[in-house]
């Protein structure tokens, strides 16, 4: 398990949860496009049905007006059309001319007999023209208005020549009403110019590129824009059929899927207006929007998961800002901090040390740390510190400092060297505890520890001096006690004979007497000499007082005190003492006489006892005659 994935994810459970995300972002995509294709053409197909059918409406009603004008001149006509009005001026080229002058879309207006004979014309050249009367619009006078066909001429003239000119972009378009005049059906025939709808239908919206169309009641095409609308019989059947339905209809041309044909009829009068509209071209644009769709969707998409990752990384870097900030506030609480650049130029403090050294921030930021220096540490320590951190390595030690008010301060410091990525230093955060109160107390200590050491130097040579006789360095009565005591309970413990020796020299007042007191004091430290030399480390010689001496001798019998005696005896003997000894002027002779106390039953003897036998043997040398040994075994029962 990889513990770098926060969220606890194997990575390869992961991998297939991305996977899975992926695949279902791209169908969700696919689903969200294909959705909304379906919805914006729709709407396209919708917005075109409504456009087509509100155009021909809008159409249909400025045909309807412009042919209403038609048919009300028509009408108004008919109405004084007699055989008076055909006889007299009435019926005169100039007033019919002008009685159509002001209607743009009239071009000549004439009165057609049953045979198709011109009897009356707005054109004076018309007159006694024939027409065909197939040609003309049907003889009806149940029908107000009859619309005919649409002829390829420019006017009646033209139709009267059986079709005979060469096809023309001019065209005119007949409508009649019957009249009758001597018992005779007569047609009262306008010529309208088809142009002028045309003109109309172009400036109704060029740049969508439908086909308009007038059709007849059966479907028939009357006019056209353009010429590049459908099979115009195709759709005349159509048309046909629908007609009968309703007055305002859309449907799509079977035979071509692409047309969409919205049509406006009234029953008011004849003609049907239709809009014809290439419906693939329209769609065609709409695939434009559905690329602008996708790439919408995609951005969404990625703007979304940007922002996730962006809000997620965020989190995460507040996490650990928010962490960072509540370590520093615990390290500020307890440490002072700085922070120096790499020329050792203090770039950041808080407010720990701030306190501590009593300067303000502005006081210490870009001053060098030195500024904190009390002098106290060589240069040296200095310089072995900046050796250590500037090649990278943390330095840890301590520092005497020095306040804004001079007051000296401890404190234990690691100074950490931050690097780049190549290693070099970029700058240094530097960390004090203080330790003032630590070194106060260990000074105090120290001190304490020195003045316990002096006293009890002072104790001891108080006591060795109390235990020591000066003029011979030997232990004196009071240090022979002492240590008696505690070799007696040594051999005690250990169940070991012991011995005692008293010494006493003969006649030494004699030698003070004769030689000066002085010269007694050299014998005297003379024999201590002598005597010394010739004991063992664990033997006690002490001077007990005046020339009197005594020697324990723990851990040996009778016998071997007694030679150890006879030895000293011996020393003393051996040579005189030479007094004053720089000149050797005299040379002064010196017998002892030794009293031997001896005891292997130690448990039930005490020291007194020891010493008071050696005693009497003593006693018992000097009266037999000096220089010489006496001993005795101690015994409990012994008086
Ligand atoms: P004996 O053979 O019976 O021991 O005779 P003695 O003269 O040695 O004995 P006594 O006790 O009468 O004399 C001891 C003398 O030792 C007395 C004193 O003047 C002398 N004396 C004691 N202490 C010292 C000392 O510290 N220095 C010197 N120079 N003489 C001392
Ligand atoms: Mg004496
Ligand atoms: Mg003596």
């Amino acid at each position: 398990m990889s513990h770098g994935l926060d969220n606890g994810l194997e990575p390869k459970r992961f991998r297939r949860l991305f996977a899975v995300f992926f695949l279902g972002t791209l169908l969700l995509l696919w689903v969200a496009y294909g959705v909304s294709s379906h919805f914006i053409r729709r709407n396209l197909e919708q917005g075109l049905a409504i456009r087509l059918q509100r155009d021909a409406m809008l159409l249909e009603d400025h045909s309807s007006r412009t042919l209403d004008s038609v048919a009300a001149r028509l009408t108004s006509v008919a109405a004084f059309t007699t055989p008076q009005a055909l006889r007299d001026h009435g019926l005169s080229p100039e007033r019919l001319h002008d009685l159509i002058a002001d209607n743009p879309v009239l071009r000549s207006l004439s009165l057609v007999d049953v045979g198709g004979r011109v009897v009356a014309s707005s054109e004076a050249q018309h007159l006694g023209l024939r027409l065909q009367p197939d040609l003309l619009p049907a003889l009806d006078a149940d029908r107000t208005i009859s619309y005919g066909d649409v002829f390829p001429a420019r006017d009646l003239a033209g139709i009267a020549t059986d079709n005979q000119e060469p096809a023309t972009d001019l065209t005119i378009w007949l409508v009649a009403t019957t009249v009758t005049l001597n018992g005779q059906p007569h047609r009262w025939v306008a010529a309208i110019n088809p142009g002028y709808f045309q003109n109309f239908w172009s400036r109704f919206d060029p740049e969508l590129r439908d086909t308009i169309g007038l059709y007849d009641h059966h479907g028939q095409r009357l006019i056209t824009s353009g010429g590049q609308g459908p099979n115009t019989f195709a759709l005349s059947q159509v048309l046909g059929d629908k007609l009968l339905q309703r007055e305002l209809g859309l449907f799509e041309l079977e035979r071509n899927a692409g047309w969409q044909v919205a049509y406006r009829s009234s029953p008011l009068h004849p003609v049907v207006m239709v809009v014809i509209a290439d419906r693939d071209l329209l769609l065609a644009q709409a695939v434009d929007e559905r690329l602008r769709l996708m790439l919408a969707l995609l951005g969404s998409v990625l703007i979304t998961a940007v922002s996730a990752w962006l809000f997620r990384w965020y989190r995460r870097y507040e996490a650990s800002i928010t962490e960072l900030a509540n370590q520093t506030r615990a390290i500020g609480a307890h440490l002072m901090l700085s922070e120096a650049d790499p020329e050792g130029r203090i770039t950041h403090l808080n407010r720990a040390m701030l306190q501590q050294t009593g300067y303000q921030e502005a006081e210490l930021l870009g001053q060098n740390h030195r500024i904190l220096n009390s002098g106290y540490h060589a240069s040296d320590y200095y310089e072995r510190l900046w050796h250590t951190v500037s090649s990278g390595q943390i330095w840890k030690g301590i520092f005497r400092n020095r306040d804004k008010a001079g007051a000296h301060y401890w404190v234990n410091t690691t100074i950490v060297p931050f690097t780049d990525a190549w290693g070099k230093v970029t700058r240094y955060v530097c960390l004090y505890s203080d330790i003032t109160e630590a070194i106060r107390l260990t000074e105090q200590l120290e001190d304490e520890r020195r003045l316990r050491n002096e006293l009890a130097s002072l104790n001891e040579k108080l006591l060795t001096h109390a235990n020591t006789d000066p003029l011979t360095g030997l232990s004196n009565r009071r240090g022979f006690e002492h240590f008696a005591q505690e070799a007696l309970a040594a051999s005690r413990q250990f169940a070991l004979p012991m011995s005692a020796l008293m010494l006493d020299l003969d006649h030494f007042k004699q030698v003070n007497d004769g030689y000066g007191h002085a010269a007694g004091d050299a014998v005297l430290q003379e024999m201590a000499r002598r005597w010394n030399s010739l004991i063992r480390g664990s033997d006690l010689l002490a001077r007990l007082g005046g020339e009197e001496f005594c020697l324990l001798l723990p851990n040996t019998r009778l016998g071997q005190a007694q030679q150890i005696a006879e030895k000293l005896r011996q020393a003393c003997t051996a040579s005189p003492v030479p007094w004053p000894s720089e000149t050797s002027q005299q040379l002064l002779n010196v017998t002892v006489s030794i009293g031997l106390a001896s005891s292997d039953q130690l448990e039930a003897i005490d020291l007194q006892r020891l010493l008071h036998d050696a005693d009497q043997a003593l006693y018992e040398a000097k009266h037999s005659g000096r220089n010489r040994v006496v001993a005795r075994a101690t015994t409990p029962e012994s008086p």
